[in-house]
């Protein structure tokens, strides 16, 4: 045994930060997966010996790329892009590319290395991998997203492939956006292969890929919530975020004959007493993507709705929460007024979405809390059925792709229970036992690799 190799908690995460100084985002994820692992690894001397943890926390490669783009105005604009390639052991890098203006390398770096446990956690022969641009579509008419996303890919096509690499969206890239990023890419390299997911139907999308991630992050909810024998009808559910992700979670809840009461962007949240029904959705749906509007108009539009501004959603009344929205939006503080409120269960739809402090208090209160690498993996788990459909040149139907996305979801919440019993408890600790579970599949193909 190296003396080096059985370091302790506190000397580990002292390492991690002095090598990637000033990535607080990156270290924070590091950190909370490593709390479990420490743990989970005491007896098992291999993967002390071939430092996996170690290995899996730093990345096989960053790439940093200047994105150079002409503005509708004739302005030279610079922006920054990165791929982050964290690891392969079990299949391709696989994760999203975020347009954002708060996009740096430590958060692709997080989301990497979060993906990498999310994919393994899947079942599916997919790596970790995450990238996107400090670039913000806000504003930004049709033609300058596309130059820009043409831009970008003008670089990123030599370091991805169906093989190698293949991104999808995330914050920011939709289908507009994965659109004009495949066009380049296929015009680049002459070659039609799904080197994205997330692409339309009539260019080798799969269906349901767009709802994936929310109706997952919802039958996530539901798996807590029946080992409680409990279940989504007639609960109060507050949910952040208006995208891609809130929307269709909120469109599944309405369809379990639960009651959505918030959804929420960058300026605040709104508030409907009567509830966010379906046709309500609808209109947010296409208000944040047809027409790019603010969820503020959302009081303008529907009688009895409040608009807070600068809030979140965190301190209305309800049972269950899905923060929607992105990383680090519910902290401490917000964590005790959800539990004072009487909520009894967490589902994350966002990556990181709670803060440590947060994470801990959930855990503590022993409320059925779902980490997002768990909860929120039905989106690059219908992501993989596109990559096979891609392969095999097939496209499988509706109601195929719906029953996979249940069963996927149902053994990602099986194999969580599996490693994160509580000695004593009813109630699983979900972020335990995810960790513990995509640790172990990534752990033990890189054993079988050596060191490399
Ligand atoms: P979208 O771009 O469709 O929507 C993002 C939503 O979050 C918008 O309402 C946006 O508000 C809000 N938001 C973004 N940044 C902030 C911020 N700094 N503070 C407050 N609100 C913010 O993205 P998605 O719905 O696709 O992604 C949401 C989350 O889900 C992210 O964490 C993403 O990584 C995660 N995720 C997404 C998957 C997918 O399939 N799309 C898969 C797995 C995880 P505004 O309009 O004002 O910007």
């Amino acid at each position: 045994m190296a003396v080096s190799d059985h370091v302790d908690l506190p000397t580990f995460i002292e390492g991690v930060k002095r090598r990637n100084p000033g990535q607080p985002e990156f270290v924070q994820a590091v950190q909370e997966v490593a709390e479990d692992i420490f743990d989970f690894i005491q007896d098992k001397e291999e993967y002390h010996k071939y430092q996996i943890l170690r290995r899996i926390a730093e990345p096989d490669r960053v790439i940093s790329f200047r994105v150079c783009w002409e503005d509708d105005n004739g302005n030279i604009r610079v922006q920054r892009g990165w791929r982050v390639q964290n690891n392969n052991a079990i299949g391709p890098y696989k994760g999203g590319i975020r347009f954002h203006p708060s996009v740096t390398e430590s958060v692709l770096k997080f989301l990497a290395f979060e993906q990498t446990f999310k994919n393994a956690l899947t079942g599916l022969p997919m790596g970790g991998g995450k990238g996107g641009a400090n670039f913000n579509p806000k504003g930004k008419s049709d033609n300058e997203v596309m130059r820009f996303c043409q831009s970008l890919m003008t670089e990123l096509y030599r370091h991805v492939g169906a093989d190698v690499d293949v991104p999808a969206g995330d914050i920011g890239v939709g289908a507009r956006e994965i659109g004009y990023m495949f066009g380049q890419y296929k015009r680049i390299t002459n070659e039609f292969t799904g080197v994205l997911t997330g692409k339309g139907l009539e260019y080798g999308g799969s269906l349901i890929r767009t709802e994936a991630t929310g109706y997952g992050a919802v039958y996530f909810m539901k798996n807590m919530l029946e080992t409680q024998k409990n279940s989504i009808e007639g609960k109060k559910v507050v949910i952040s975020g208006s995208g891609n992700v809130a929307t269709h979670a909120a469109e599944k809840i309405n369809q379990l004959g639960g009651k959505v009461l918030t959804l929420s962007d960058s300026e605040g949240f709104v508030y409907d007493p009567e509830g966010i029904s379906e046709e309500k959705v609808n209109w947010v749906k296409a208000h944040k993507t047809k027409r790019r509007g603010r969820i503020s108009d959302y009081a303008k539009e529907f009688k009895g709705a409040e608009f807070h501004a600068g809030q979140t959603p965190w301190g209305v009344p309800c049972d269950l929460a899905l923060p929607c929205a992105t990383q680090n939006e519910l902290l401490g503080p917000d964590a005790d007024k959800l539990l004072a409120n009487g909520c009894i269960a967490v589902s994350e739809g966002a990556n990181m979405p709670t803060n440590l402090d947060g994470v801990h208090k959930f855990k503590a209160a022993g409320i059925l809390y779902a980490p997002g690498k768990a909860a929120n993996a039905g989106g690059v788990a219908v992501s993989g059925l596109e990559m096979s459909q891609n392969s095999a040149r097939i496209s499988w139907k509706e109601e195929e792709l719906q029953r996979l996305l249940v069963d996927i979801m149902q053994g990602i919440h099986d194999r969580c229970v599996e490693y994160g019993g509580r000695p004593g408890s009813k109630v699983t600790d979900y972020v335990r036992g995810a960790n513990i579970a995509g640790f172990k599949k990534v752990a033990d193909a890189m054993l079988a690799y050596g060191v490399v």
